[in-house]
């Protein structure tokens, strides 16, 4: 991940964010330790070994600075919630698959998503920031798509957009695509902004949340010089995560996009009250970002502790919407595999053949 760079006699030095990103926390236990918890603390108590196990099936990665924000002495702090591995994950849920968007189904070239109108979603790299516990891509075997180069990948994606000239929007998704380094994130974006029917390009990134730091001089000045429309969505779920360098990363990512969203997630003991999602709706607004959408969980195994019900979710977006302005108010959609777009939740049952429970 080390940019290459002509560094004369001296091999370049990674950048802070590489080395923050290096010093990640991956253990549950010392991640626990940190904020003076054990887990016989947590609600449900745990052992060590079952967060362990949970953490050997899905890897646990948080930087540091993210740790930095939670409330120590807190079990049920609603950052450590989201990144905790923890033993509610190894319950077999029915209904909850490894795959449940039927992605396998949509991939038009290798890491090339073509799904809805107008739009494809580039894979661009299997790594992230942080891991997310709820995450839908959190059974990906990441390692076997990176065990080949990402260029080549790219390279016959961008074959397979330029035979097919109705996609005038690439989403870069991942994993993150801001796990790639300044060089080579530039050279993709300005490969496909060379590209006659792309009139934009999105980004879909947690890092900005999870590791501010990221959002460096280089970085900015990469977005810089990518002649089309760049729209950014970062991801998240709680007002807490949006501290004050967290918002000056948000504020300078601002004067090189058109546009700033965010994403967020519904998640059971996190962010799942009307205060808690009004809170995180004004501090993004503070923050020069505005709600795009709050996803309903998808339905992944070793997720099902994170589930809200849709009666339960059309309720709190009511009550957002009854105490903010129309655009402070995330949609409420749920992805359904085959659907031509994200469906608002309250349209899901209405559809024939959605299943639900799957
Ligand atoms: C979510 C997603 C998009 C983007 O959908 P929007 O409604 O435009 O935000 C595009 N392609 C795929 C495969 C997606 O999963
Ligand atoms: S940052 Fe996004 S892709 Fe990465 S683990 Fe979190 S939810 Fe999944």
């Amino acid at each position: 991940m080390i940019a290459a760079q002509p560094a004369g006699r001296h091999t370049e030095s990674p950048s802070t964010w590489q080395r923050q990103l290096a010093e990640a926390v991956s253990d549950p236990v010392e991640l626990l330790a940190q904020l003076g918890l054990t887990p016989q603390m947590l609600d449900p108590p745990q052992e060590a070994h079952q967060l362990h196990e949970a953490a050997r099936q899905f890897p646990l990665r948080v930087p540091r600075s993210y740790v930095a924000r939670m409330r120590p002495g807190d079990p049920r702090d609603p950052l450590l919630l989201q990144v905790l591995a923890a033993r509610q994950e190894l319950i077999t849920a029915p209904g909850y698959g490894a795959d449940p968007l039927e992605e396998n189904a949509a991939r038009k070239a290798p890491g090339l998503l073509h799904k809805y109108a107008g739009r494809a979603l580039l894979v661009t790299t299997g790594a992230c920031a942080v891991h997310c516990r709820y995450c839908f891509r959190r059974h990906h075997d990441y390692a076997a798509e990176q065990s080949g180069e990402n260029q080549p990948r790219w390279m016959a994606a961008i074959a397979a957009l330029q035979a097919d000239p109705g996609i005038e929007e690439i989403i870069l998704s991942g994993g993150d695509p801001l796990s790639l380094s300044n060089p080579r994130l530039e050279a993709l974006l300005l490969q496909l902004a060379a590209l006659p029917q792309i009139r934009r390009i999105r980004i879909h990134t947690r890092t900005p949340i999870a590791l501010p730091a990221r959002v460096d001089a280089g970085l900015l000045r990469a977005l810089a010089n990518v002649p089309c429309d760049l729209i950014l969505v970062v991801h998240a779920n709680h007002a807490q995560e949006l501290d004050a360098g967290t918002a000056e990363a948000l504020q300078a990512l601002r004067r090189h996009c058109r546009l700033l969203l965010n994403q967020s997630v519904l998640l059971a003991g996190v962010n799942d009250d009307v205060t808690t999602l009004a809170a995180l709706s004004q501090r993004l607004f503070e923050c020069g970002v505005l709600p795009y959408y709050l996803h309903q969980l998808d339905h992944v195994a070793g997720a099902a502790h994170f589930e809200v019900p849709d009666s339960r979710a059309l309720q709190l977006i009511a009550g957002v919407n009854a105490s903010l302005p129309g655009y402070l108010v995330p949609k409420l959609v749920r992805e359904v595999p085959g659907a031509p777009a994200k469906l608002p939740v309250e349209l899901v049952p209405a559809l024939p053949q959605v299943n639900q429970g799957s």
